[in-house]
Formats: C-alpha cells, structure tokens, sequence
C-alpha cells in the first residue's frame, strides 16, 4: 500500500476527523508562506504588537506592509487542498478545520463559518482593539493610501488593526477552547502544511496524539513533530489531498 491509498484508508475508517492548517496549503493559491525560502520572513521582521501599540509610525509601517502585500490576497482562491477538505466537512467526516492562516481561504472554499476555528485571526477584515467593531479594508485602504490616514474606530474612538492576531498579542481564548476541545474528540487529526514551529498552535497535534487520535502530517519538508506522527507524507498538499479524497 502506497501512502496515498495509507491516508484514503485513515480517512476512510475515521468518524471525527479534524484538520489543522497552515501557511502551507494555501502557497498553491499564490500566497507564500513565511519560513520557505522566498517567504514572507525573509523580507520582514514581524512587528510585535506591543510596538504596534506604542507608536503610530510602526501602525502606520503595519498599514503600508498590509497595503503593499494586499494584492495577492485579494485575488487568491481556495485550491484543491480546501475543497477537498470541504468536500470533507460537507460529507459530516470531518468536524471542524483548526487553521493558523488569516487568509479566509476555507471560507471562501464553502466551509460554514462555523466548522473553521481561526487561531490567528483573519486578514480579509480589520476590527477594533477596544471594542471589537468590525471595519471593511476598502474605506481603510482610500483613506491611508490617499492621505495617510490611521484607521480609528468610529464607534469608540479605538486604535483599529488588521483582524490578525500579531507576536505578542493574547490568543483569542474562544478559538483556543474550542480548538482544544475538537481536538480532544477526534479520532483523526491531520496537518497539512504547518512546520509546527508557531506555538501554542504547534501543540494541538501532541494533544491529539495523547488522546489517542492517529496522527497524519502532510507537509512538503519535514517538520519536529514528524516522528509522532502515524504517517508522514512529504509532497504537495493539492495533489496528495485531490487523490485521497477524491476531488480536482
Ligand atoms: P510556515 O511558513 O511556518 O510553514 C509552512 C509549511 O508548509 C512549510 O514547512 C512548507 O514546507 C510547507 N509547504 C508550503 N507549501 C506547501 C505545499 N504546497 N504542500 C505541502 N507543504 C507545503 O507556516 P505555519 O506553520 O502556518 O506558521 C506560520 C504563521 O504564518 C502562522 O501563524 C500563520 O498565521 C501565518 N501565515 C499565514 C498565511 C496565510 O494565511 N496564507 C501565510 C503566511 C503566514
Ligand atoms: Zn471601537
């Protein structure tokens, strides 16, 4: 047996099966990722938030870079990764996608609001830090680009930023329960695309391994957690994921 026809018959005889996403799966829609070379890190330095926080000019540099790099977000589709993994959700064998990406690509692949769990927030929509008001990028976008004005929160007054979660900034503790306690209940658990270095996001595979859930890694390079795993298939997400589960 091939490692294919392995993952078709993991998820063929599993009843919960959870996936857990990252950057990875979405470089064939044309959004890299950042530790790959080419990706986003070798370009820039992350901006913690506390920096965000405490000056304007470091909000105002968080806009330019968010302005700069919007393009290919915004033309991205979903690829035959998340339509599989919809294909999937919508057949009831998977329950929910645990996802560190912030590009709303799962959303976007038809997968209910209410199946993806998003530890790192989302991208596509900016809210506001004190009372979580959500604001649209395009009045944002006219406005910094054409005088370079900072977005401020017309309910309350409040610094708004982009929907993500940044370095330093708290986890947002309903997705982390939820995340936990999915991963807790399933009985398959497969990582596509994550190299497992972002915690306390790289900690859910351990966790579900512990509960005795079988563990399945596909990833193009190897990542520290591949000797937990029952399976490891090193190669590319859309492919590997359209011959498992039988979508293009
Ligand atoms: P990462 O960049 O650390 O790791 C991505 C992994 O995916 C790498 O190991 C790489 O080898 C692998 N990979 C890339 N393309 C692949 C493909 N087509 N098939 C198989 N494997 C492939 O990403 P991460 O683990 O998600 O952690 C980085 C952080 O970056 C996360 O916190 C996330 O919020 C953020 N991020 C998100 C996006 C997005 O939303 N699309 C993009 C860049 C970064
Ligand atoms: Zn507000």
């Amino acid at each position: 047996m091939d490692d294919i026809e392995r993952l078709k018959d993991a998820i063929g005889s599993a009843r919960r099966i959870v996936a857990f996403t990252g950057a990875g799966i979405s470089t064939e829609s044309g959004i890299p990722d950042f530790r790959s070379p080419g990706g986003i890190w070798t370009k820039y330095q992350p901006i913690y938030f506390d920096d965000f926080m405490a000056s304007e000019e470091m909000r105002r540099e968080s806009w330019r870079r968010k302005f700069a790099t919007d393009e290919t977000m915004i033309k991205a589709e979903p690829n035959a990764g998340h339509r599989a993994l919809a294909k999937l959700i919508e057949q009831g064998r998977m329950t929910s996608i645990i996802t560190q990406n912030i590009d709303g690509l799962h959303q976007l692949s038809g997968v209910p609001d209410s199946k993806i769990i998003e530890l790192h927030g989302n991208t596509t929509y900016a809210s506001c830090l004190d009372c979580g008001h959500r604001h649209e990028l395009g009045p944002i976008r006219k406005a910094f680009l054409g005088s370079g004005k900072l977005p401020l929160c017309e309910k309350c007054d409040g610094i708004v930023k982009t929907a993500t979660i940044s370095f330093g900034q708290a986890m947002p503790e309903i997705q982390m329960a939820r995340a936990q306690d999915e991963t807790m209940n399933c009985d398959l658990f497969i990582v596509l695309g994550s190299s497992l270095v972002v915690y306390p996001a790289a900690g859910f595979p351990r966790i579900a391994k512990r509960k005795g859930a079988k563990l399945v890694i596909v990833n193009r390079e190897a990542t520290d957690q591949d000797d937990d795993a029952d399976l490891v298939i090193h190669a590319e997400i859309g492919p590997t994921m359209s011959k498992a589960v039988g979508v293009n």
